[in-house]
This record gives C-alpha cells, sequence and structure tokens, in this order.
C-alpha cells in the first residue's frame, strides 16, 4: 500500500520547523512538470514566503575544472563552523542534456553533505535557462524559510546561466586560475564586471607565485571599470581550498560588502529591483509555456509550420492568425 503523501500543510509547517526531508521533498514538487505538483508547490511557496529573504545569497561561478565544488566544500565547512546554516544550490540548463549534473556534485562535498548543518541539491533539470532559474529561486525561499541563512548557488561561467544567478544573488563570485601570462585574455568582460569579488584559486604549491601575480593583475585590471552605483570595489584575493586559505577571507569581504550594502540601502535596492525582475521574467515564462501547450494552438502551429514550408504563407501572417486564434480562447 502507498504512503499518503504529505500535504501541502504539512510540508510547510515541517519546512519551517527546519525538516530538511520535507524542504527536499517540496524542492522535488517544485522542479516537477505535474501540474498537482506545481499547484502544491506554489502552496507551500505561499506560506513559506513571510520566513524567507532573511539570509545573504552568494553566486559563485566559474569555468569546469577551477575548483568551485571543492571552494564549496571548504567554504560552506567554515561557514557552519562559524555558526551558520549553508544551503548549496545549483543553476546549470545543460544537466537536462547531459542528464548529470556538474554542479552541485556530491561527491567533492563529502563533509557538507554529512553536516546537519548544510543542505546541498543539485540544479534541477529543464527544457530552458528561464524554467531552470525560476526553479531555483523558489527553492532559495524554501530554504531561507527552513532555516538556511546563508545560500551559495553555483553555476559555469560558460553561458547565459551566470547572468540568471546574477540576478538572484546579493553577492557574486568569480573563481579563476592565475594563467600563463594570458590571465585577462580569457574572461568575458561581462563576467568581470558583474563580480563582486573574483579569487585567483588554487594558490598552493607551484602555483602561488603566478597566484600572486595574477591578484595583481586583475586588481589593475578591475580598477579600469568605472566604480560601481553601490560604492564597492570589487576585491580579488587568493585562496587554495586544499590548504584552507582564502577562505575566512572570503568571508570578510561578503561581511564588507553587506556592511557598506546594508547602510547606503544598496541591500535592499537591489533585491527590490531583482523581485521587479522576477516578476517579469515570471510572466514572460508562463505567456510562452501557456501559449504553447495550448492545444488549439499545438495543432495549429504544426499546420502553420507546414504552410510556412510550402511558401504559402509569411510567418508573420502565420504569427498573426496564431495570436488571434489564441486570443480568442
Ligand atoms: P569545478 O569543476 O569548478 O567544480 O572544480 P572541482 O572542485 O571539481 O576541482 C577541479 C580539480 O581541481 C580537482 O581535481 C580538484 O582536486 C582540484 N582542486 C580543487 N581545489 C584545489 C586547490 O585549492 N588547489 C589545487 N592545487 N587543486 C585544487
Amino acid at each position: 500500500k502507498r504512503k499518503k503523501q504529505p500535504s501541502s500543510e504539512e510540508l510547510s509547517d515541517a519546512i519551517l520547523k527546519g525538516d530538511k526531508v520535507a524542504l527536499s521533498r517540496a524542492i522535488t514538487l517544485i522542479e516537477s512538470i505535474n501540474p498537482e505538483h506545481t499547484h502544491k508547490a506554489n502552496k507551500i511557496i505561499e506560506a513559506c514566503l513571510p520566513s524567507a529573504n532573511n539570509s545573504i545569497r552568494i553566486g559563485i561561478t566559474g569555468v569546469p575544472g577551477v575548483g568551485k565544488s571543492t571552494f564549496i566544500e571548504s567554504f560552506g565547512s567554515y561557514l557552519t563552523s562559524i555558526g551558520k546554516k549553508v544551503a548549496v544550490l545549483a543553476v546549470d540548463p545543460s544537466s537536462s542534456i547531459s542528464k548529470g549534473s556538474i554542479l552541485g556534485d556530491k561527491t567533492r562535498m563529502e563533509s557538507l553533505v554529512k553536516n546537519d548543518n548544510a543542505f546541498i541539491r543539485p540544479s534541477p533539470s529543464g527544457d530552458s535557462l528561464g524554467g531552470v532559474a525560476r526553479k531555483t529561486r523558489e527553492t532559495i525561499t524554501l530554504c531561507e524559510a527552513c532555516g538556511f541563512d546563508t545560500i551559495i548557488i553555483e553555476t559555469v561561467g560558460v553561458g547565459q546561466s551566470e547572468t540568471a544567478v546574477h540576478s538572484m544573488v546579493d553577492f557574486f563570485l568569480l573563481l579563476k586560475l592565475a594563467g600563463a601570462g594570458d590571465e585577462l585574455q580569457g574572461i568575458k568582460r561581462g563576467i568581470m564586471e558583474m563580480a563582486d569579488a573574483i579569487i585567483i584559486n588554487k594558490a598552493d604549491g607551484d602555483n602561488i607565485n603566478r597566484a600572486k601575480q595574477a591578484k595583481v593583475d586583475f586588481t589593475r585590471a578591475l580598477h579600469l571599470y568605472p566604480p560601481k552605483e553601490n560604492d564597492w570595489t570589487p576585491k580579488v584575493i587568493t585562496a587554495s581550498a586544499y590548504e584552507k586559505t582564502g577562505i575566512a577571507a572570503t568571508w570578510e569581504l561578503v561581511l564588507q560588502y553587506l556592511d557598506l550594502t546594508i547602510k547606503n540601502r544598496f541591500f535592499e535596492h537591489k533585491r527590490i529591483q531583482q523581485n521587479k525582475q522576477w516578476l517579469v521574467q515570471t510572466i514572460n515564462e508562463r505567456l510562452k509555456s501557456n501559449f504553447y501547450n495550448h492545444q488549439e494552438i499545438k495543432t495549429s502551429l504544426t499546420q502553420q509550420l507546414e504552410l510556412i514550408e510550402q511558401n504559402k504563407i509569411s510567418p508573420f501572417a502565420a504569427a498573426d492568425y496564431l495570436f488571434k486564434l489564441y486570443n480568442r480562447t
């Protein structure tokens, strides 16, 4: 006999009491494509919202192999040692294609996985970055309601996903390696501008001197950018997850940033801006999915595509036709 599924009230009550099992179950509902699950998830999110928002959200990006997972294992463990409750989430739209997430890799977060004050969830899968980002955004709310005061969101710095993550965090960290002289060339300009701090990672062994030089170079490069509206000057530090250096210093930077931006009210301002942006994005996502999942539209779209193939209609006329049809239904 199947066990009765907990109701949305039971789940939200348990989440608010700090129950990680309930948290996991609710996130599974968020990630589900079953409309009933979505409905249940929305009720849970609504119940959790008043208790959310009380956290610091940190984004961490960097190319594969830069050491994100290993860094998060050290950083997260350090944070729990000073009394923080840490949730680690990931945004990786490619994982839906490869079916195996390379982010939030629990094998490299062994001690964090076992840590009572940590919660790790790999990237949700989804057909679009927008979908994956929305699910993560909702998951943040539940983690905060569950008592996690430090939310770390990991993403690969190779596509658009870092922009999505940037739009849901307070502080954005870029992990870099000291390269062979051409440090500044491999970086996408946009990412450098988004970073509140750059960490030159794997600054250990033979790498130490190169890492120190890279720190000087990056600091100089960052000074060429116009000052940010929040008055924060992005900082560069070196770190080694192996030797546990630069870990406490990273948290110090976050605290300095918080101190400055809470005083000058940028922190609050940015969150409000992000919420506005999320409202618009959610509407866009929903309009799109409502449209494409509409039964009549699905049929007509196929027909219109055939007409286009036969050169019998222009794409604009076809779109017009479909919108008229959609608005009538
Ligand atoms: P990710 O793909 O960015 O998550 O990177 P990983 O955390 O998987 O690390 C990639 C490789 O770099 C692994 O072989 C790690 O053992 C190694 N690595 C990670 N952190 C450090 C570090 O601080 N120093 C050194 N020397 N190697 C590291």
